[in-house]
């Protein structure tokens, strides 16, 4: 059984008010549901105090990115050890914003994928198609180097401590969703590139969709035998859209 992770990307958005409405609202209604785990993932500056807001909820944090070095002369940048100091269990590599506007090849992924796992977090590995590329037949050759990139230098056995999301990029923020036989399809592919190398490490890794996932919509997701949860980006910014995905997953249980 492995469970739902649903999990908030609130990317560059927030503010110390913001926030704390909106985790007050995740908070008073959680779903109790041992299947189902929360995630939040706020930018770098609310960290700390989302820590501090979050503690005995049970609700876990992670961050959006991570430096690939651990220490050193890198301005702005953000050591996976501080990351876990402030209180991530989780972080996000390798999202397609980070891919298409930061330049951040599947190499530097798979080095900033290490990176975290060396300091004890779990990587949130992105992977996903273009438009274009679903449109020329070409979903599965992408996911296969973006997944493979991270599988060749980290070792199978590493994506026992890791989680996957697909997401089509055509779905990001755009209102189109991947229709639950699209996604399953992505979905299951995954799993068969991965059982190729280890078949229980296939079978365990959490895999979530991504891409305008709404509470409307993710049970339709969710139910699909591949896809344990999503990596919610416009629906985790407000707590009710937020909680009706959150509930679409307990129901599942
Ligand atoms: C995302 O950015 O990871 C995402 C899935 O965004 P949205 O839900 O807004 O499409």
């Amino acid at each position: 059984m492995r469970g739902y992770l649903v999990a908030g990307n609130w990317k560059m958005n927030g503010s110390n008010a913001a926030n704390a409405e909106l985790m007050d609202g995740i908070i008073a209604g959680m779903p109790q549901s041992d299947s189902v785990e929360l995630l939040v993932c706020p930018p770098f500056p609310y960290l700390a105090a989302m820590a501090a807001k979050l503690s005995g909820t049970g609700i876990a944090l992670g961050a959006q990115n991570v430096s690939q070095h651990q220490a050193g002369a890198y301005t702005g940048e953000t050591a996976p050890s501080m990351l876990g100091e402030v209180g991530c269990k989780y972080v996000i590599v390798g999202h397609s914003e980070r891919r298409a506007i930061m330049g951040e090849s599947s190499e530097t992924v798979a080095v900033k994928f290490q990176a975290a796992q060396d300091a004890g977090l779990i990587p949130l590995l992105c992977v996903g198609e273009s438009q274009q590329q679903r449109e020329t037949n070409q979903t599965e050759a992408v996911i296969d180097e973006q997944l493979n990139a991270v599988v060749d230098g980290s070792g199978i056995e590493a994506f026992r401590r890791a989680v996957i999301a697909y997401e089509p990029v055509w779905a990001i923020g755009t209102g189109l969703t991947a229709t639950p036989q699209q996604a399953q399809d992505v979905h299951r592919h995954i799993r068969e590139v991965l059982a190729a190398r280890h078949q229980d490490v296939a079978a365990t890794v959490k895999i979530l969709y991504g891409g305008s996932v709404k509470g409307d919509n993710a049970a339709g997701l969710f139910g699909k035998p591949d896809i344990d949860g999503g990596l919610i980006g416009g629906a985790s910014l407000n707590s009710a859209d937020f909680l009706a995905i959150a509930e679409a997953a307990a129901a599942l249980n």
